[in-house]
């Protein structure tokens, strides 16, 4: 059993050190007891988050931990109990409202294969209803650094390009929120370096990320907090600024972390 009274929640103090980190406010999203049970069991235990604009999280723990469950609630792709207040109001008042503000990259890429890159974002663009949609995709794909690509058929593209181009899919209409699983994986290093700087620039815009990863340490250049997950609860919450990535160690024992 997990202990009650455990949370994703910033606590209301300011950074110490010269990091640019951003206040929690929880004025963007807060939630309340988001609790995720499939198979009999519960997955997710009744979790609470708050995420202000510009605000970034990082979520880390072993497989199995919760962490996509978690994104997925988010998300409102499985179903959940609690409470998820976008803006100050329930998202089930505006639930479409709430979706096209997020920006979401889980481990499906949501691309048709058969598609071009640029016929990929040029239909997800309309479907979002992006005012200039051309304009929009030929931004997405230079931003993730696949312009050149852009005629290649996705079932061509390796698996660090279609995590490339699922980032630019998810940016594409400008959301405020993104969720995003594991973003980096497959791309190699020069690509990460391009990523994160798209990160930063998010950041610098206001727009707000939960980001699941077990590349802590290059997420903590960027994240204001890393959210320790296990067994479906928050084992521990550390805010960058007030901690020395050189001597902090994650509370679990990493597996694949690079
Ligand atoms: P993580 O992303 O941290 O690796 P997940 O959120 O994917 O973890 O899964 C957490 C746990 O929930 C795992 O034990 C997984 O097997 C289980 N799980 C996830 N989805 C389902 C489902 N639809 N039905 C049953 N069990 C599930
Ligand atoms: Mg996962």
């Amino acid at each position: 059993m997990r202990p009650k009274g455990q949370n994703i929640q910033g606590r209301r103090r300011g950074a110490v050190s010269g990091k640019q980190s951003v206040e929690p406010s929880g004025d963007l999203l807060e939630v309340s007891g988001l609790a995720v049970e499939a198979g009999g069991r519960t997955i997710l235990h009744p979790t609470d988050l708050n995420l202000g604009a510009g605000e970034w999280k990082a979520i880390v723990g072993p497989n199995g931990a919760g962490k996509s469950t978690l994104l997925k609630a988010l998300a409102t792709l499985v179903p959940y109990r609690g409470s998820i207040r976008y803006r100050g109001r329930p998202i089930s008042e505006d639930p479409l409202g709430y979706r096209s503000e997020l920006g979401v990259v889980l481990h499906e890429p949501l691309l048709y294969r058969e598609l071009s890159a640029w016929e990929n974002l040029l239909f997800y663009a309309r479907l979002y209803g992006v005012a200039e949609p051309h304009a929009a995709a030929q931004q997405a794909l230079a931003e993730v650094g696949l312009s050149v690509y852009a005629q290649e058929p996705v079932g061509r593209f390796s698996r660090g390009m279609i995590q490339r181009l699922a980032l630019a899919r998810a940016m594409l209409h400008q959301p405020r929120l993104l969720l995003l699983d594991e973003p980096l994986s497959g791309i190699d290093a020069r690509g990460e370096e391009e990523i994160l700087r798209l990160f930063r620039r998010a950041k610098e815009a206001q727009v707000a990320a939960l980001w699941v990863t077990h590349r802590w340490r290059v997420a903590w250049e960027i994240v204001d907090e890393i959210v320790e997950l296990e067994r479906g609860a928050v084992r521990r919450i550390t805010r960058t600024a007030e901690a020395d990535r050189e001597s902090w160690e994650p509370s679990y024992l990493e597996e694949e972390a690079r």
